[in-house]
């Protein structure tokens, strides 16, 4: 059987999860989260970074620091995760849906600005598949409106829009390590990615169950309180000594994801070339991290009888996300702003093939070659 996932595992980070079980400093910001912060802050790089439980939990906290109120309106794709939208609904937000670009997937730069109201108070692009969002548009638009942009850059570790690293371009960005990403913090974490220095005392205190315990650590205040409303957005020691098993390994994970990319988009070139099939697109200024590859089918009937002929040959491979728009949830607590020319029908015809670190070259050929016979 060809797994659609492993989680990357490198081998270092036993001796970091056994270093962090002995030092007896197991809950957050600890030794290896402020070392995994550090690593981020140098190498994306960004003003300030910090390890969250999840990237669930990193959107949650930027909705919380530009302070979104009931009524507020926040604008981002439908294709996408369903916590890209529930961390702006819990704080009461109405979700504007705006329709995709097929090539990538990702919103439409250009249908931005026709959603915004006098009640719009951020963008949240999506990084699909770890390839940058038209990022120059979208913070023109952003600025023009006196908008904040948050980056869901969940899948878009090690990928660059025009140079500089997902995540940090907009106000606020945010990344996943759950298992199914690039770089995993041992099954669940997150990081928000603060580009913007007003944020960075406001995050300590909320992440902190809105105390300002952050501050009497470095001695800045005599006594710890509460000062606001905050939550518990800290990842353990055992998440953050994983990662920094992963990050020690960063370029070799990412190489190799590379390298299976390509040889999907090289072999898989022929079926594309007849038509029966369309390949991913990068657009130029990207370059992206191989999070995943997709190829796309005629439409939702060929896509089941793909999966389904591909797990006959022990092949697993995964469609991906239901538009939230038509989801129960998506219905009541958002609008789909415009024609969904793209967003339904280009979801439909989507498959995922497995991509992971790991993953051989032999195997791929399976799975290049299962593709083929399908199509014959
Ligand atoms: C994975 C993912 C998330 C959620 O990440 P968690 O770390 O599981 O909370 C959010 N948005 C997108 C686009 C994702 O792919």
């Amino acid at each position: 059987m060809i797994s659609f996932n492993v989680p990357a595992y490198t081998g270092a980070e036993d001796k970091y999860l056994k270093e962090a079980l002995v030092s007896q400093k197991l809950s957050g910001d600890g030794p290896f989260s402020k070392k995994c912060q550090a690593w981020f802050q140098e190498n994306l790089p960004a003003y300030k970074t910090l390890i969250t439980p999840s990237c669930t939990a990193a959107l949650e906290l930027a909705a919380l620091l530009i302070d979104i109120q009931p009524g507020d309106e926040v604008i981002m794709p439908s294709y996408t995760f369903v916590s890209t939208a529930n961390a702006f609904v819990l704080r009461g937000a109405k979700i504007i849906f705006v329709d995709i670009r097929p090539d990538t997937m990702n919103i439409d730069e250009n249908l931005i600005e026709a959603a915004i109201t006098p009640k719009t108070r951020a963008i949240v692009p999506v990084h699909y598949a770890g390839v940058g969002c038209q990022m120059d548009k979208i913070m023109a638009v952003a600025e023009r409106h006196d908008l904040y942009v948050i980056e869901d850059a969940a899948q878009g570790m090690m990928s660059s829009y025009e140079g500089r690293h997902l995540g940090t371009i907009g106000h606020l960005g945010a990344f996943s390590f759950h298992e199914t990403k690039n770089y995993t913090s041992g099954g669940e974490g997150g990081l928000l990615i603060i580009n913007d220095e007003r944020f960075s005392e406001r995050a300590e205190v909320i992440r902190e169950k809105g105390t300002n315990r952050s501050q009497f650590f470095h001695g800045m205040v005599d006594k710890y309180q509460w000062i606001e409303v905050g939550s518990s957005y800290l990842a353990s020691e055992m998440q953050t000594a994983y990662l920094w098993g992963q990050l020690e390994h960063v370029n070799a994970i990412n190489n190799a994801r590379i390298a299976s990319w390509d040889f999907y988009l090289h072999r898989l070139q022929p079926l594309a070339d007849t038509g029966r099939i369309k390949l991913p697109f990068i657009p130029e200024g990207c370059t992206h991290n191989a999070h995943m590859f997709y190829i796309k089918t005629s439409g939702l009937e060929e896509r089941s009888a793909l999966i389904d002929y591909l797990k006959e040959k022990q092949i697993s491979a995964a469609f991906h996300y239901v538009p939230l728009h038509t989801a129960k949830a998506g219905q009541r607590f958002g609008l789909f702003h415009g024609e969904d020319r793209y967003t339904t029908l280009e979801s439909e015809r989507l498959v995922r093939l497995p991509i992971w670190y790991g993953l051989t070259p032999e195997a791929q050929d399976e799975v290049v070659r299962a593709v083929n016979e399908f199509y014959m």
